[in-house]
């Protein structure tokens, strides 16, 4: 697709479309909005926009799809996969002035929220109603953002991923036009799930400008535990066995030891260097708990756990989890020249504990320090491999480990992305896992975005 350069002809309409601090070619701004989190090279935009509201959305919209300018949707921009990288230039909207939270029905157990509300915010405000909205991706990450990536996190293997929290949208399409899909009934058969087709599609289809959101109370109890392994195959059976005799974890996280000795570095947790699961259980009353955690005790020593620490204090399962969730940052920081690549591969349990094995001999091999970290319980696997920035010797190892990892993955049933999306960076393993349903994915986007201006680049 040839798009079209943004003209001063072009800058002058659209900031008329906004107030003039909400437009923005100020070199500092596009370049803020030129790189996520990931090791995907930047590109810049060539305006930003923080849009208000639904109107000045729709507005924008149809003057770019009608002068064929890209389009590209942003949260936090704390992707992982390059998601929200404009990478054929254009208009960035950035969504941080849209950012009401509309409206609280607690008795429904439902929010409707802007694009732009952090869901971190949200569940403040909602503990007040002892309510919270589950995704927890670990990063300051928004709720269009969440939607638009289908994102999870460390206790998505208990209560689900952002698809199971998304009741209606609100969405302005390619040209501008808006449209409401979805119900606030809990369940619904009517007609297809479009709600299900844009949850995950990267901002490809359609610019979500609200949400009804799905919500759940917090939990009356929770106890955690932690498990020490003498090595990762053994960690993965426990896992396994976890989920087999069902217990029903609303954590189950694996870390290999380097991931370990790192959190002991940075946050002197002291804990035993060696692979580890962070448990956790929610339940109604502390004698579930306990029997819950007698359970996963037994398994772990089944498998050959070496330490089994159970009954932590709040205290102390909260700064363990905080460790977790700062986990991907710390190893960002740990290694200040290179660029880490992080792999996301999900298999069905059965197979997780071959992947994650196959990880550790992979990276053994390769003699490369690998952090494997992972939502276990969900079968997906982080490996996070650092490669000095602009190594090619680095880098093609790292390639080559990525596509080994994924045709593992594959082969298994599982998919190249458990929650980062496609993106950039999993592109090239669209037709591999896909076939003959990625032609029928390429027709929707064509039905949906004809003049393909909806975050060009990503997906296909
Ligand atoms: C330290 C760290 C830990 C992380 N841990 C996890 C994790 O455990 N689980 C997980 O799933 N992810 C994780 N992530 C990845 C990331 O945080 C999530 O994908 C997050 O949901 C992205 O939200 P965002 O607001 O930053 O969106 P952005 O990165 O800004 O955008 C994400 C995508 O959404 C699109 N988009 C943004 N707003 C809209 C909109 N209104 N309408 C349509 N499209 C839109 C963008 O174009 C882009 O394609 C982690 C990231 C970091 C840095």
């Amino acid at each position: 697709m040839n798009y079209n350069r943004l003209t001063s002809k072009h800058k002058n309409s659209l900031r008329e479309m906004v107030s003039k601090d909400r437009f923005s070619t100020g070199e500092s701004n596009l370049n803020l909005h030129s790189k996520d989190q990931s090791h995907h090279p930047p590109s810049m935009p060539e305006a930003v926009i923080w849009p208000v509201d639904r109107f000045e959305v729709s507005e924008i919209l149809k003057y770019a799809n009608k002068n064929l300018i890209p389009i590209t949707g942003w949260g936090s921009g704390s992707s992982l996969e390059g998601n929200p990288i404009p990478v054929r230039g254009g208009i960035v909207l950035d969504f941080s002035q849209m950012n009401r939270i509309i409206d609280i029905r607690e008795k429904d157990f439902q929010a409707d929220v802007e694009p732009g509300v952090i869901y971190q915010d949200l569940n403040e405000k909602l503990k007040y109603s002892g309510l919270f909205f589950p995704p927890d991706p670990g990063a300051r990450a928004t709720i269009g953002g969440i939607i638009a990536n289908n994102s999870s996190g460390t206790r998505t293997v208990h209560y689900g991923s952002a698809k199971d929290y998304v009741m209606r949208l609100s969405v302005v399409l390619a040209d501008g036009s808006y449209i409401k899909t979805g119900t606030r009934a809990s369940k619904t058969s009517s007609g297809y799930d479009l709600i299900h087709l844009l949850v995950g599609s990267e901002g490809t289809l359609g610019i979500v400008v609200e949400a009804t959101l799905k919500l759940t109370g917090l939990p009356q109890e929770l106890s955690a535990a932690i498990a020490t392994f003498p090595n990762i195959t053994d960690a993965g059976k426990a896992v396994y066995q976890i989920r087999r005799y069902g217990l029903d974890p609303a954590a189950l996280e694996l870390l290999s030891t380097e991931c370990i000795e790192l959190i002991n570095n940075k946050k002197g947790l002291g804990l035993t260097a060696a692979p580890t699961l962070f448990i956790e259980f929610h339940g109604p009353s502390v004698t579930y708990l306990s029997e819950a955690l007698k359970m996963a005790q037994e398994i772990c020593n089944d498998s050959g756990c070496t330490e089994f620490r159970s009954g932590l204090g709040r205290d102390e399962r909260d700064r363990l989890f905080e460790a977790r969730h700062e986990l991907a940052e710390m190893i960002f920081q740990n290694h200040p020249d290179c660029n880490v690549q992080i792999l996301d591969v999900a298999v069905p349990i059965t197979g997780y504990t071959s992947m994650i094995s196959k990880a550790r001999e992979i990276t053994d091999a390769a003699g490369l320090t690998g952090y494997a970290l992972s939502h276990a319980g969900d079968g997906n696997i982080h490996l996070c491999l650092a490669g000095k920035k602009g190594n090619r010797k680095d880098w093609d190892l790292i390639d080559k480990i990525s596509h080994e990892m994924v045709a593992e993955a594959l082969s298994l049933g599982g998919t190249a992305t458990g929650e980062h999306g496609v993106g950039i960076g999993k592109k090239q393993y669209m037709a591999d896992e896909h076939g003959d349903s990625l032609e029928w994915m390429k027709k929707i986007k064509k039905l949906f975005d004809p003049n393909h201006i909806l975050n060009p680049g990503k997906m296909f």
